[in-house]
């Protein structure tokens, strides 16, 4: 006589097949062993993914005995064949296995006495029909505190299994399916994250900005509370940058830092675990800081335990460039200590590798950098030197006119500029000649007489324009150059100068001084050359200078 109807059959089947998710199969099963009300307890028990062991992934225990659900919810039981426990031989042997108080003998007995169990049995979960042959996916423990758990029960169980058996297979190979892609995507996207980070990494030159992003790294591959960097720079380990995870680790962090500012670690053994680190070049491991703190040590860890107060796991890992230690990275805990497994050592070790390389090449990036800003200035000072020695080589250093050299260039450009242009608006020259100049270095001296010529350019630059050209000749001579000036234009001019020059008192080391001049003026004509536009206004000096002086004279 079958427990369940074909109709309830149907109905639960109907239930069953709705999902394939292995949680819900689960709490259907149960529902249906709670429903039953012939038992105190069960659990279903399931392969795990590697096939060596059973998972209890549901439990249910009576009310006396509730507490040990969570004890006994993802229960391990490895399937070893000499195994005592009842589920391990049913799943082994493919059979009933059952236990009751009064025959049981060894660590079954001592569970059933525990549970305060009259009975139990673990019954594989497979059809009966097609036992021997088909996928077993694990057992059900059936409990009972009072009584047997008799055949009429065991047939019950029978029918559900037969129900569940083919779902329960499926769910549980999905189940596995889906964990497994669950975690190859989860390992897709660390490992792509993980990449960016090398790449944004590579591509950083600011050691601040380097130091933020590899703290970031580390927080994210290891619990630690906080990691300081430390770089050997002039002998000794400055710290560069703490990061903490936590905000309220703050106020420590800041003091620790202003420690460090004055007590840097020296590169000698005995001066911590940072120096240390950095002079035997390899890790340092504290696993639990609280159970040494008695021990002694030197005084700059002292300070900084003090200041950190209960730190907890410790790291110190040199950071390495081409496998030569350049600074070390530390490692806090504050609250819990943390469990530092020999693959994360070697991850650090890596990590810290390829710090030391980001840190080596944002330095040399920057060196560059500075060296590249140093050449732009250096260019810079040159060509003003370059401007300041092309000024010096066309100006004349007493007056600050342009010298002879510069007169003659410019004269001859400007005389072939004129011949090219139509409209010829005049193109003048004055040569200015200071009278009795020797006379008047003999009565005043040298220094007055410098002190008058630098005076009478002065007075000769007020009254050219932009487009004129003075320059000093040669001795007390001056010459100028005048654009769009034609003869009355350089009559005027010259004797603006004139005037200007015999009303000018200077004041020299002899007293305040005046001199003369005489100028000769001329403006170009057709055929002129330099040579013979010149010559005419020297001519027309030599006539000033013969009519008596302090006056002009234009040719
Ligand atoms: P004149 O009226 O005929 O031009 O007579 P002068 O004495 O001015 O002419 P001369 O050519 O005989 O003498 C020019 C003098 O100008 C000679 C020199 O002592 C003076 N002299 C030339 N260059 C400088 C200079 O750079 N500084 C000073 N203090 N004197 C100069
Ligand atoms: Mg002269
Ligand atoms: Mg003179």
């Amino acid at each position: 006589m079958a427990y369940y109807s074909i109709a309830d059959k149907c109905l639960l089947l109907e239930k069953i097949n709705s999902t394939i998710e292995l949680s819900t199969l689960l709490d259907l099963l149960g529902e249906q062993i709670d429903s039953l009300e012939l038992l105190d307890g069960y659990l279903i028990n399931l392969l795990d993914a590697s096939g060596t062991a059973l998972i209890s992934r549901k439990v249910h225990f009576t009310s006396e005995y509730q507490f040990l659900e969570n004890t006994y919810a993802d229960y391990k039981i490895e399937l070893t064949p000499d195994a005592a426990n009842l589920s391990v031989k049913a799943y082994l042997q493919k059979q009933i296995i059952q236990a009751d108080i009064v025959n049981a003998t060894g660590e079954v007995k001592r569970l059933l006495g525990l549970w305060k169990l009259e009975d139990m049995a673990a019954i594989p979960l497979m059809a009966a029909e097609s036992k021997q042959n088909s996928k077993l996916p694990g057992t059900i423990v059936l409990l009972k505190q009072q009584g047997k758990i008799t055949h009429e029960i065991l047939d019950i169980f029978d029918e559900l299994v037969a129900l569940f058996h083919a779902p329960l297979c499926n769910a549980l190979e999905y189940a596995y399916l889906k964990d497994n892609q669950d975690r190859l995507e989860a390992a897709a996207a660390e490992q792509s994250r993980f990449l960016q980070f090398i790449v944004e990494m590579n591509n950083m030159t600011s050691p601040d900005r380097i130091y933020d992003m590899f703290a970031h790294e580390l927080f994210h591959k290891l619990t630690f509370d906080m990691v300081g960097f430390f770089l050997l720079e002039n002998e000794v380990l400055v710290s560069k940058k703490i990061s903490i995870t936590n905000p309220r680790y703050e106020a420590r962090r800041a003091k620790w830092e202003q420690f460090l500012l004055s007590h840097p670690y020296q590169q000698n053994t005995t001066d911590g675990g940072i120096s240390h680190t950095f002079m035997r070049n390899t890790p340092l491991l504290f696993p639990d800081v609280q159970k040494i703190k008695h021990l002694p040590m030197s005084s700059n860890d002292q300070a900084t335990m003090k200041i950190l107060g209960g730190v907890r796991t410790l790291l110190m890992v040199p950071i390495r460039h081409q496998n030569h230690p350049i600074g070390v990275l530390t490692f806090f805990t504050f609250v819990n200590t943390l469990d530092i497994s020999e693959s994360d050592l070697i991850l650090l070790n890596n990590l810290s590798a390829f710090l030391g390389t980001a840190i080596i090449n944002g330095r040399n990036y920057l060196l560059n950098l500075e060296q590249h800003r140093e050449i732009e200035r250096l260019n810079l000072v040159l060509q003003d030197k370059v401007k300041e020695l092309a000024e010096q080589a066309s100006t004349d250093k007493l007056t600050g006119l342009f010298n002879f050299r510069t007169f003659e260039l410019e004269l001859n450009r400007r005389i072939n500029e004129f011949e090219r242009h139509t409209d010829k608006a005049g193109l003048s020259i004055a040569v200015i000649d200071i009278d009795h100049f020797k006379k008047f270095n003999d009565a005043h001296g040298h220094n007055a007489g410098n002190v008058v010529l630098a005076g009478v350019a002065r007075e000769i630059g007020k009254l050219v324009r932009k487009m004129d050209l003075a320059c000093r000749y040669g001795g007390e001579e001056f010459v100028v150059i005048l654009a769009k000036c034609d003869p009355e234009g350089i009559r005027l001019f010259a004797e603006r100068v004139r005037t200007a020059i015999a009303g000018a008192v200077f004041d020299t080391d002899a007293g305040k001084l005046s001199v003369t001049v005489s100028v000769g003026c001329t403006t170009h004509q057709a055929e002129d050359t330099y040579e013979s536009l010149f010559k005419r206004a020297d001519h027309a000096l030599y006539r000033a200078k013969e009519n008596g002086r302090n006056r002009i004279e234009t040719a």
